[in-house]
């Protein structure tokens, strides 16, 4: 059996959608261990949105709903441990980060980086903060990525934090590859999860 622990900083719609394409991917031989770290106040894009432009979701849903039902959808698919707190730090290396914090410190194989675009002063990604070229406000921030949203190895941004236009469905789209791209980096080849009719 192989367990690898995920952190995701940030529990907007883009650190959910990642940790519920993860938690999708347990069985059989692999398993995930996910911790999702959300500094709460408020600050997330996604409270300031009536959302009419995505499909499958409820026409004006706000951020609160979004982000309830996102929960209750992947708490049926695993146990995540939900810190409150603000991530200042990731040192180490893939497969031995330690991502550190306001009364925390959690170990982690890989980490997502799902922090938006409003600021991102975590210690050890400070080179890679630039700004954010598709937002059309001034100050807003993105981290330099490579290929299939890698900040360094093991390390993924996910949602507008990866540069991505800021749309909710964009930023789901964004964790989603980040999330794939950890499942592709595990198996050593390219790789996806599909539920198909009947198969939970
Ligand atoms: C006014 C407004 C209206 C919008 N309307 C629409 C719309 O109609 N349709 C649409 O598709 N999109 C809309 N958007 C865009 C949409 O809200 C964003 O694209 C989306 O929320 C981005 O999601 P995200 O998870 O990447 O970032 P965010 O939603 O910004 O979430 C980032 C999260 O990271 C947390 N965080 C940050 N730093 C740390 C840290 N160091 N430690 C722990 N946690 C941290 C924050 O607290 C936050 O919860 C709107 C945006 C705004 C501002």
């Amino acid at each position: 059996m192989t367990t690898k622990k995920v952190v995701i900083i940030g529990g907007s719609i883009a650190g959910l959608s990642a940790a519920l394409v993860l938690a999708s991917a347990i069985k059989g031989e692999l398993s995930f261990e996910l911790a999702i770290i959300e500094k709460g106040g408020k600050e997330a894009d996604l409270y300031k949105a009536d959302v009419y432009n995505v499909p499958l979701f409820k026409a004006g849903i706000n951020g609160e709903e979004i982000i309830d039902s996102t929960k209750e959808q992947l708490q049926k698919l695993a146990k995540v441990n939900f810190i409150a707190g603000e991530v200042t730090e990731i040192s180490g290396e893939k497969g031995n980060f330690m991502v550190n914090g306001t009364g925390f410190s959690e170990k982690a194989d890989y980490v997502i980086v799902a922090t938006g675009a409003n600021a991102c002063n975590i210690k050890g990604l400070e080179s890679f903060v630039k700004p954010h070229t598709l937002m059309p406000k001034p100050g807003k921030i993105c981290l330099e990525v490579g290929a299939r949203n890698v900040i360094k190895d093991g390390i993924y941004a996910a949602g507008i934090v990866s540069g991505v236009t800021t749309m909710v469905a964009c930023a789901m789209g964004s964790a989603t590859e980040s999330a794939c791209a950890i499942l592709s980096d595990i198996a050593g080849n390219v790789a996806v999860i599909h539920d198909f009719k009947g198969s939970r």
